[in-house]
């Protein structure tokens, strides 16, 4: 097997290099479509139509049907231990895949469900980011922030794609013409009045966008303070209305809505789907954020990295893992979310897993995630990264 030499090579592109330090490996980088094309072979087992669940020994996949779905992503690669016995004796036969993921799930419920987090010291503010389109920022956004409310947190999440889809995870109106933070952000209306609370989960706030978001990129421009007027309408929020976490949903772009978002953020958070070219634009990300750091706001820091949509039937899936991992060691959570059609289609009830599924494997995944970010610390987690 020879994927493994391969990935190391990089999915990285030629002028790719991914390290906030500029060290990384992939100077020996290859070119993407070579990649694309070894890893296309890669691939040890086909598509299946059950989705989430991972080939995690070798042995048959076992004939299951289901009717709904994906219970059963095990998360085996993150790290997870050895199965102890005893806990499970019910589930004796982890000689299967299937097995083996509803006793992991069945773990993770029980120590995950209910269990108390730990409250930030201060408001953390996080923007999530990456110039790519449908990489998972809007899911990871809602889901992890509903993670956090039903936790007992206080968290608002700013819709700032004009797409308003965290805006309907949420449940919230998004039409054009209402109040939005588009008036926010062009008009300088008080974030206050447009901030509505979530009808599925107390305690989670959501800013809505509308379309009229889509005109804001090249109104700002002739703004005054353009790339500070998010960070400022924030500011003034805060000073009245106390949230334990702040989560901007970004548009798939580098343009001034971004920039707004990095100018009113302490924290970076960075979904990466486990695909082809995951890592492409990377750098260029990076890159932004460091000139943001250097001219507009120096206490920004990517703070963590999720890993969306792991597939672990796939070679692919666990390479990506492998080399995000290799260069994100610190901001890289060690849990991934599988993909999952609880997930996916949570957002047409106008809700997130949490609520539509909590105990779905993608729900177990978020909440998780959510854990270890609550146990982090805003400064820590950067350490060494940049070192
Ligand atoms: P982005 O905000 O980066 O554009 P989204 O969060 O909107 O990406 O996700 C893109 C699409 O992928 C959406 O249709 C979403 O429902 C789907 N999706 C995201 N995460 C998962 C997952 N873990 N499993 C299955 N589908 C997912
Ligand atoms: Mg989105």
């Amino acid at each position: 097997m020879t994927a493994n030499a391969e990935i190391n090579e990089s999915p990285l592109g030629p002028t790719e290099s991914v390290t906030p330090s500029q060290s990384s490996q992939s100077s020996q980088s290859s070119q993407s479509s070579h990649v694309g094309e070894r890893l296309d072979v890669s691939r040890e087992t086909p598509a299946s139509p059950h989705d989430g669940r991972e080939s995690i020994e070798p042995g048959p996949q076992p004939d299951v049907s289901r009717g709904t779905e994906s219970d059963a992503a095990p998360q085996l690669v993150d790290g997870e231990g050895p199965r102890e016995s005893g806990d499970l004796a019910d589930l004796d036969d982890d000689s299967t895949p299937l097995a083996t993921a509803i006793a992991l799930d069945v773990r993770r419920r029980s120590t995950l469900v209910g269990a108390p987090l730990p409250r930030p010291a201060a408001t953390r503010v996080l923007t999530v980011a990456n110039q790519k389109g449908g990489v998972g920022k809007t899911t990871s956004a809602v889901n992890i922030a509903a993670a956090l409310a039903q936790s007992g947190m206080r968290v608002l999440v700013i819709d700032l794609d004009p797409q308003g889809n965290a805006s309907t995870a949420l449940g919230v109106d998004h039409r054009s013409g209402i109040d939005s933070i588009y008036d926010v952000v062009v008009d300088g209306v008080p974030m206050s009045s447009v901030v509505v609370e979530s009808p599925s989960v107390t305690g989670l706030f959501c800013a809505p966008s509308t379309i009229d978001l889509a005109g804001a990129e090249i109104e700002l421009v002739s703004l005054v303070a353009r790339e500070g007027r998010l960070a400022k309408a924030l500011e003034a929020h805060l000073a009245d209305t106390a949230y334990d976490y702040v989560f901007i949903d970004c548009p798939p772009s580098l343009g001034l809505l971004t920039v707004n978002a990095f100018v009113a953020a302490r924290e970076v958070f960075i979904p990466i789907q486990c695909e082809y070219y995951a890592l492409e634009g990377l750098s260029q990300l990076l890159r932004n954020v460091e000139l943001i750091k250097t001219h507009l706001n120096p206490r920004l820091e990517v703070s963590t990295i999720l890993l969306t949509m792991f597939d672990g039937r796939t070679r692919l899936s666990a390479q990506v893992a492998e080399e995000v991992r290799a260069h994100f060691p610190a901001q890289t959570l060690r849990t991934t979310i599988p993909r999952s059609v609880r997930v996916s289609e949570a957002p047409s009830f106008g809700e997130t897993v949490m609520t539509y599924d909590p105990l779905s494997s993608g729900a177990l995944a978020y909440l998780e995630a959510a854990s270890q970010i609550a146990h982090r610390d805003a400064g820590s987690t950067t350490e060494g990264a940049d070192s």
